[in-house]
């Protein structure tokens, strides 16, 4: 198709960017002062997941990020690990301070995590930069429902069918995914991975509570008992505290671990701090020797028909054998709490498909995916920030090469 035959009759666009949240606010302040970009965004606001993330103050980024703290279905650790090298955390640094962004480091759950301060607003820093610039045009309540690429170029239809008909030589894709059902979202992306053949992983709930078994129900009876533990998944060894609630358990540690479930056997460390020798000679009650709420330990030892009792040298065995089970406690989840509690959803277009340096599809030229509608997603504490900061930088750059390239 001939771009001189459609002008005037319709919007041509250098950039098309589906979706204004984290990673597609991010791209379009890269973009902002070279190109013609559109942003369509479904929601009646720009950056709902973001203005709501890390409960307000946005957990932003994380001091000690690796590609250990991700995970992808395919296992591709290289698009991970080229990507948070180019985008360090050196370079959400920068970007707070060209904005006076103001953070701070709170490790109170997470190691390293790093904060907005609570009174700013990052989404309104990435508003007003677009804002201020003539190049981009923000359309809100519009939603994306197809997209078509006829010979190099993309037509784009929406909602709205009293606008213009809207083209542009570039699409990026920064949907996000589908967690956190109760706020607007949609699986576009997918929908576009099918069409164009590109490879993808179905989206599933991830950094989510986990339900349990009939066998676990004892865990029920401690709604609101808080622990620090240790849990041992394939072949990572996470950390952290744990919730236990009416419906099963969650909190940072179980968050993360349901990250890498996918189902089968988790194994769990009630006492990972804890070296049994130190109290063999003590005559004290089993629930006031280990450092468990009292109320975890009884419920616990009714699980075995035990009740309290005094450590004397002739039931030791039977106090070793349960830390040795309180320090191994396996057990297979039944589920988890679903999209609706999720903070992320696992799955996306598979990285194989996509140029780990400019996040282009290899199969079809000037469409690109970011962010989490990538199937890269990271752990509890700032990771999948960075992510969508790091692929929308990486994509961004790129695109200001190419129409460089060509001017
Ligand atoms: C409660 C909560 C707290 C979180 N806290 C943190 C945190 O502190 N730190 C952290 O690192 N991560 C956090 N996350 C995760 C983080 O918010 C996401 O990973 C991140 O926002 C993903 O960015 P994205 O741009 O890919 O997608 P999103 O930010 O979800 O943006 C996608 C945008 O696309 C729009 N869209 C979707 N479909 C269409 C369509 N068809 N047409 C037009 N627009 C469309 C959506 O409305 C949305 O605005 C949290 C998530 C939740 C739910």
């Amino acid at each position: 198709m001939k771009l001189e035959n459609l002008k005037n009759k319709i919007d041509i666009f250098d950039v098309v960017i589906i979706g204004a949240g984290a990673s597609g606010l991010f791209l379009a302040n890269i973009l902002k002062d070279s190109l013609k970009v559109a942003i369509f965004e479904k929601n009646k606001i720009v950056g709902s997941k973001l203005r709501i993330s890390g409960g307000g103050k946005t957990n932003i980024s994380n001091l000690y990020i690796s590609d250990d703290n991700f995970f992808s279905f395919n296992k591709n650790i290289a698009i991970i690990s080229h990507n948070i090298k180019k985008f360090g955390i050196d370079k959400i640094f920068k970007f707070c301070k060209n904005n006076n962004l103001n953070y701070i480091k709170d490790e109170r759950l997470i190691n390293g995590a790093i904060f907005c301060k609570n009174n700013i607003n990052l989404t309104d820093i990435l508003l007003t930069n677009i804002q201020k610039s003539k190049n981009i045009k923000l359309n809100l309540s519009h939603e994306i429902l197809t997209i078509n690429k006829i010979d190099n170029i993309f037509n784009v239809r929406f909602n709205n069918i009293f606008d213009k008909e809207v083209f542009a030589k570039k699409i990026v894709i920064a949907s996000g995914g589908i967690s956190y059902s109760d706020l607007i979202v949609s699986d576009i992306s997918i929908k576009i991975a099918e069409q164009f053949n590109i490879n993808f992983y179905k989206f599933t709930p991830a950094l989510v509570g986990l339900t349990l078994q009939t066998e676990q129900f004892w865990f029920k009876n401690l709604s609101g008992v808080s622990i620090l533990a240790e849990a041992k998944i394939n072949n990572k060894i996470l950390k952290g505290s744990m919730l236990f609630t009416h419906r099963g358990i969650s909190g940072p540690l179980v968050m993360n671990i349901s990250l890498y479930w996918q189902k089968g056997e988790i194994v769990l460390n009630f006492l990972p701090n804890f070296v049994i020798k130190n109290i063999l000679d003590s005559k004290k009650q089993v629930s006031s020797l280990l450092p468990l709420p009292k109320n975890f330990i009884l419920a616990f030892l009714e699980t075995k028909r035990l009740s309290d009792f005094n450590l004397n040298k002739n039931n030791i065995n039977i106090f070793e054998e349960l830390v040795y089970e309180l320090q191994n406690y396996n057990f297979a989840p039944a589920g988890n709490f679903g999209f609706s509690k999720a903070e992320v959803s696992r799955g996306g277009i598979d990285t194989n498909s996509l140029n780990i340096d400019t996040f282009e599809v290899l199969n079809t030229k000037n469409l690109y995916f970011i962010g989490e509608a990538v199937d890269v997603t990271g752990e509890l504490g700032g990771f999948n920030l960075h992510w969508a900061f790091a692929s929308a930088t990486s994509c961004g750059d790129s695109i200001l090469n190419d129409f460089k390239k060509n001017i």
